[in-house]
């Protein structure tokens, strides 16, 4: 048997002879150049002499263009008769030797060795060779196999399990709860910050509205005095005496002053100007005041007729 009987068609692109059931024309399907059955073969155009392409792609690198028969080589598609000899052979599979007792026809070996269940494979877990129709049952059960868990979704060897439930596995979930009470704190702080930043800026805003509140109300504040100021500049400046009520009093110097000429008894002297609201400001000064006597000085309605006795009158405020 071959050394290459082994190896699958794919990987060693020629078929010993002997793999051959039954008997065939060997000399026609056999190969110049690697002596074996012709793999995916191809012709030479002047010889017509046929050669695995493989092989004579090869000797193509060393010779170009020369045919292993001396003549020009230039490639053509292998001749009928020679393709339709190779598709009635049936071929021993290469993993005979592991146990594979198919006889596999020429075009479908390809296929067949790439899928058959009697090569070695390795497994994943203990890297063992085996054959790949024990390959899944093998590896349910190898403890090498490295398993997911479910809980902590950590990797650890089937022959672990038993420590990974027992111990690693709540290593690791205190780990993870760990990191993750950490980005929670680190989450916290930020989101406390921002909050912390927002309150800030708003205190601010609100400190500068205050502010320009109180500019405002000193301004205001201000205009409202001056405005007062102003209307009792104008009362001062305009009230003067205007009637007298008997002839006990006098008003002198265009109604600036006003004095006894008469008896001493009651009499009344009002103003030229009446007032309805607001604030106003009068202004006077009692040069001469003998003993016992007083003045009763303040605002009553404009109707009540002068009298010498008006600091009774029932709209009399003073
Ligand atoms: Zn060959
Ligand atoms: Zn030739
Ligand atoms: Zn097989
Ligand atoms: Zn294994
Ligand atoms: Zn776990």
């Amino acid at each position: 048997m071959n050394n290459d009987s082994n190896k699958s068609v794919e990987q060693s692109n020629s078929i010993a002879a002997d793999r051959v059931q039954g008997s065939f024309d060997e000399d026609l399907v056999t190969c110049s150049i690697c002596h074996m059955i012709l793999w995916k073969p191809v012709a030479c155009k002047t010889c017509e002499n046929s050669f695995c392409s493989d092989c004579i792609n090869q000797w193509q690198q060393k010779q170009p263009n020369k045919c292993p028969f001396t003549c020009h080589y230039e490639e053509r598609k292998c001749i009928g008769a020679i393709l339709k000899v190779l598709s009635r052979l049936q071929i021993n599979c290469c993993y005979m030797q592991n146990g594979c007792s198919v006889a596999v026809p020429y075009e479908g070996l390809e296929k067949h060795e790439q899928q058959c269940d009697y090569q070695f494979k390795k497994c994943e877990g203990c890297q063992r060779e085996l054959l790949l129709k024990d390959l899944a049952q093998h590896q349910e059960l190898c403890d090498q196999i490295d398993l997911k868990c479910s809980t902590c979704e950590t990797l650890f060897k089937r022959k672990d399990m038993k420590n990974h439930k027992e111990v690693q596995c709540l290593k690791q979930q205190l780990q993870q709860q760990k990191n993750q009470v950490q980005e929670l704190k680190l989450e916290f702080k930020q989101e406390i910050q921002q909050l912390k930043e927002t309150m800030e800026q708003k205190l601010k805003n609100q400190q500068d509205t205050i502010d320009q509140l109180h500019v405002k109300n000193e301004e205001m504040q201000e205009e409202c005095l001056n405005v007062i100021k102003k209307q009792i500049q104008l009362h001062m400046m305009q009230e003067t005496f205007d009637s007298v009520y008997s002839n006990t009093l006098k008003i002198e110097e265009h109604g600036l002053v006003v004095v006894l000429i008469g008896k001493r008894e009651h009499s009344e002297v009002r103003g030229r100007n009446s007032y309805s609201s607001g604030i106003n400001c009068i202004k006077f000064q009692i040069e001469k005041m003998l003993n016992n006597e007083w003045i009763s000085f303040g605002v009553l309605s404009q109707s009540t007729p002068m009298a010498s006795t008006s600091f009774s009158s029932p709209s009399f405020y003073g």
